[in-house]
């Protein structure tokens, strides 16, 4: 969507918390508008309705689910996230987080309260899952097929982790599993199909927050299925409800875990 300048410099004054939001509510609305170019009237009056008393409680939704942009036709995504984030939307809208939010916050309802899921298609993270409270990635695990291997190198060169060398006495790549990322560089770069994918699938971290106590998600080890995150996203809801009292993040509610242990 093209945006004026005056829109444009308009949007760079809004509260950096709600500016993301406010352009993703003021496009919705100019394109059901039927305009093709977001207009300064346009932000402002987006920005008097956030902005204003309780305005905002009314666009919290209690969740957010971002994805990285890997589905408009990223080279480097290893595995699409569309379907798991419709998936994982499902799951949040059957669990009425606004309706719970209201019952345990005091006050208006505001979006930092809400359950971030950040999704990215490769492990270059570029939605950056890992200061989610639910970070995804989509991965691959590489392994070698029955085809012969031409000792090209491509795939060692391709390997930004340095996870693979090559055997000439066996002609073989060798690939070092506690080095790889699952990023599948080295399968799509392999002329003869001796590198292959052996499964297909997702990291997920949990808790992770940036704010006045930063901390990273940790991983919850191994390449988990599309029907075993959204097991983890439910058992993650379950223990959310059930602790937060105040409507605490569910990344704030690990890190208090953290140090009790
Ligand atoms: S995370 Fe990977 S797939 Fe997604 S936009 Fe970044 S590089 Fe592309
Ligand atoms: S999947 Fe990525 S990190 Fe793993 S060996 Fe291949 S190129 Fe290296
Ligand atoms: S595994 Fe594939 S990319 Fe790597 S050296 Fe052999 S043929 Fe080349």
């Amino acid at each position: 969507m093209r945006w004026s300048r005056e829109a444009e410099a308009a949007i760079q004054k809004v509260p950096f918390f709600v500016r993301k939001k406010v352009i993703q509510r003021v496009e919705a609305h100019v394109m059901q508008s039927g305009k093709a170019q977001v207009e300064l009237s346009d932000v402002d009056e987006l920005k008097k309705k956030f902005l204003s008393k309780g305005g905002m409680e009314k666009e919290v939704k209690g969740y957010e689910i971002a994805s990285c942009f890997g589905g408009s036709g990223c080279p480097n995504a290893a595995n699409p996230v569309a379907r798991l984030a419709a998936d994982l939307e499902k799951i949040f809208e059957r669990e009425n987080l606004p309706g719970f939010l209201k019952s345990v916050v005091k006050g208006d309802l505001k979006f930092h309260h809400e359950f971030r899921v950040s999704l990215s298609e490769c492990p270059n993270a570029c939605s950056r899952p890992q200061i989610a409270d639910i970070g995804i990635m989509g991965v691959v695990l590489p392994g070698i097929s029955g085809e012969a291997c031409s000792l090209c190198g491509s795939c060692a060169e391709a390997c930004d982790e340095g996870a693979i060398t090559l055997d000439t006495k066996i002609q073989r790549p060798i690939i070092r599993e506690p080095l790889c990322l699952n990023c599948a560089k080295c399968i799509r770069v392999c002329p003869t199909g001796t590198l292959t994918g052996t499964q297909k699938g997702f990291r997920v971290m949990l808790g992770g927050k940036l704010g006045r106590h930063p901390r990273l998600a940790m991983e919850v080890p191994g390449i988990h299925s599309h029907d075993e995150v959204l097991a983890i996203l439910k058992n993650c809801l379950k223990f959310y409800k059930k602790t937060s009292k105040k409507g605490e993040r569910f990344s704030h509610l690990l890190s208090s875990l953290d140090q009790i242990r």
